[in-house]
């Protein structure tokens, strides 16, 4: 099965997307992952999209929609099914994944909208963190890990970082490039039939179920 889990920056997508992997052995595709793996080892593609993310920008479609075809193009992940988690972002990108999808002979199963008001999404993003050995994401307010320092799903110590762009002038921008460039997706997959909606302001088990329920559908 192949879901795009769609929605503003700290709707829940990455931490949705790490609870299907752990338990149905799904693949992630985070394109913003992606890039800040391209950042941090210093690829020269990476070094070009620092300046854009970091200021809360999109970075083009050419270079995000390469990303997906070459993991699309993985022998290793045949017969898996995709989590697309940040991609696509726009209409341009949505017929890419589309033809891309088409080609290897793919479908797309269930686009999930995940909602939550503005106002929640600084809160979550101000006070969020990730441990950079395994991406598990944490909140200073609503989930700290269990011990101080210590990752609760792998136990590495001391591995946090913060990202760059969680600040609330770069997330200003951007809710903007959810609003203008990605929400049209809604009315996109809407009427592709494709489209399930999950209240994303729910206790992650509570959204966790409701995402579960349109995929036993
Ligand atoms: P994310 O981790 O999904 O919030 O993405 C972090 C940043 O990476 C975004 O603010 C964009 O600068 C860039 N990015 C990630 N995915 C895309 C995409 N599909 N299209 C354009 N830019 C993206």
């Amino acid at each position: 099965m192949n879901i795009i889990l769609l929605g503003p920056p700290g709707a829940g997508k990455g931490t949705q997307s790490h609870r299907l992997v752990a338990e149905r052995d799904m693949i992630q595709l985070s394109t913003g992952d992606m890039l800040r793996a391209a950042r941090s080892s210093g690829t020269a593609m990476g070094k070009r999209v620092a300046a854009v993310m970091d200021a809360g920008n999109l970075v083009t479609d050419e270079i995000v929609i390469g990303l997906i075809d070459e993991q699309l193009s993985n022998p290793a992940l045949d017969g898996k099914g995709f989590i697309f988690d940040g991609f696509p972002r726009t209409l341009a990108q949505a017929d890419a994944l589309g033809a891309l999808l088409d080609s290897k002979g793919l479908k797309l199963h269930h686009v999930i909208e995940m909602r939550v008001d503005d106002d929640a999404l600084v809160a979550r993003i101000t006070g969020r963190f990730t441990c950079s050995n395994c991406g598990a994401v944490y909140h200073d307010e609503t989930k700290p890990t269990k011990k101080h320092n210590v990752c609760d799903n792998c136990g590495a110590v001391e591995q946090f970082t913060r990202r760059k762009d969680d600040n609330e002038d770069s997330l200003r921008t951007r809710l903007l490039a959810y609003y203008r460039d990605t929400s049209p997706l809604i009315g996109y997959y809407y009427a592709k039939g494709l489209l399930d909606r999950v209240d994303g302001l729910g206790s992650i088990d509570a959204v966790a179920g409701e995402i579960d329920e349109i995929l036993t559908r």
